[in-house]
């Protein structure tokens, strides 16, 4: 791919010009970049209506408004982040004072997924820019809308020697993947993570992985359950459960099923009408393959609320099914789309031995005004982040870093961490030219004893 090769080779070029340095630079690039998104907002809705039936208040929700958020913090803190550190110096380094620079990597590979396709570019590409580095941006070709507009944006205000957008299918990605980057952000599947892995091998070029996989979500006996089945109903539809955090399996206290069962069908037919597969807000799955692959997932013996389908609208009804057994096809992979498995449960160990047979999830949300118990789960159980009586809004705080553990993922961003990633810490020590102490130097003999008194 010599398009690729070229524009590498102009970014690398570019920000060996030292331009990117420059923290009024990175500023500014980062305020034509909110005014940009603020001209487009309209085309953005109008691609991810196009793309997967978003309604604005969803998009500006779950797509813009988190793009705000991280510009506002990147640009409110960036000469702080950014500032050379001084930390301490040992007494054995004696005469010195120690630094750390904060160095941008270069030139940044970002790879994104279809289901939250803008701002699964902007986040990172905020947290980039920041931290001075150049910046290639992959979108999804499942999301071909609002890729065309992310283009747009990016061109409308950027050269392609600073950061530019590279479309294409998994063949446009492989050749990204052969070239040298000194950083590569991917979001997506497990599967295309590990491909991405491999390939960053090639080079020994550092990865962020943000993955997917199955979340629990766990419901304690409570007297708030009507309230706890709306925060779970919202955050599992939101976006049809194609949300990377979206509560994959539900894990129900046996006490109150049936009262849980019966305020989830409450607050389905409250937000998306009695028929949701023609509502307007609900949106609709990505394409037929995924559309197949969630329905494939549906074992019709176990139903309990749901079931319809709408083929022609890409749109599956909200759908709870009972698990019966723990080796049905519903707890085999991530569902990623409008269906919740339900698993009643007793005991703590239950709930922790059934996590524990899946891989570390991306997250976890607990329900529960048990304070014992939710300190528990925190500390018996490794997941990547979550909530305690809410589901997916932790992702929406730039104070708190984003990203998942073992198999769902290595690395984290979002606020100060996001320009971290990007960002190399230099440590530097600087030695003082008044004494040279001269243990260090041979010959050895007899210096052994003072060098033991030092570092007992
Ligand atoms: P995907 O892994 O199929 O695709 C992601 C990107 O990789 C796309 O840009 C695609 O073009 C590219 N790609 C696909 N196959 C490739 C290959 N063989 N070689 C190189 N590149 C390839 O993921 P997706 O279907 O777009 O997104 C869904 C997945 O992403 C889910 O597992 C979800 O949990 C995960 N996800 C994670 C987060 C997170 O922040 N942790 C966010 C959103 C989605």
């Amino acid at each position: 791919m010599e398009k690729v090769k070229g524009i590498l080779e102009e970014q690398k070029q570019y920000f060996y010009s030292g331009n990117t340095l420059d923290i009024s630079n990175r500023k500014s690039a980062l305020i034509k970049l909110k005014n940009e998104i603020k001209k487009n907002e309209s085309n953005i809705f109008a691609a991810l209506k196009d793309d997967l039936n978003k309604s604005e208040f969803e998009s500006f929700a779950t797509e813009i408004a988190m793009v705000y958020e991280e510009i506002k913090d990147a640009i409110k803190n960036i000469d702080k982040w950014s500032r050379r550190k001084k930390v301490k110096t040992p007494i054995s380094q004696i005469k010195a004072s120690s630094y750390i620079y904060k160095e941008p990597y270069g030139t940044i590979l970002i790879i994104a997924p279809w289901n939250y396709p803008f701002q699964l570019v902007m986040s990172p590409l905020v947290g980039a820019i920041a931290a001075g580095n150049t910046v290639v941006i992959k979108p999804s070709e499942l999301a071909p809308a609002t890729a065309n507009v992310i283009e747009k944006i990016i061109g409308n205000i950027f050269n392609k020697e600073y950061v530019v957008v590279v479309q294409g299918d998994v063949e446009v990605n492989k050749a990204l993947l052969d070239e040298r980057f000194d950083y590569i952000f991917f979001t997506g599947s497990i599967a295309v993570g590990k491909i991405v892995m491999e390939a960053a091998t090639k080079y020994l070029t550092p990865v962020t992985l943000e993955l997917g996989g199955k979340s629990p979500c766990i419901v304690d006996k409570s007297d708030k359950i009507d309230l706890f089945a709306k925060r779970i109903v919202w955050g599992k539809l939101l976006n049809s459960g194609q949300t990377c955090v979206a509560p994959d399996y539900f894990l129900i206290h046996r006490d109150i099923k049936e009262e849980f069962l019966k305020a989830v069908e409450k607050y389905i037919k409250e937000f998306y009408g009695d028929n949701p597969i023609d509502s307007e807000d609900y949106v609709k799955i990505i394409n037929k393959r995924h559309f197949q692959r969630i329905l494939s997932l549906i074992d019709k013996d176990n139903i309990l609320l749901g079931g319809k389908y709408n083929e022609s609208k890409l749109k599956i009804e909200p759908t709870v099914v009972e698990v019966k057994s723990l080796d049905e096809k519903i707890m085999d992979e991530e569902i990623f789309g409008p269906i919740m498995p339900i698993i009643t449960y007793s005991k703590y160990e239950e709930i922790i031995n059934i996590v524990r047979s899946f891989e570390k999830p991306l997250a976890l949300y607990l329900f529960t005004e048990d304070k014992k118990l939710e300190d528990r789960i925190i500390k018996d159980i490794n997941f990547g982040g979550g909530c305690i009586n809410d589901t997916i809004v932790h992702l929406a705080t730039t104070e708190l870093p984003f990203g998942g553990v073992g198999m769902s993922g290595m690395g984290s961003y979002h606020g100060k961490k996001s320009f971290d990633t990007f960002t190399h810490e230099k440590s530097i020590l600087k030695r003082s030219n008044f004494i040279d102490i001269p243990l260090r130097y041979p010959p050895y003999l007899g210096k052994i004893s003072l060098l033991r008194k030092i570092f007992k």
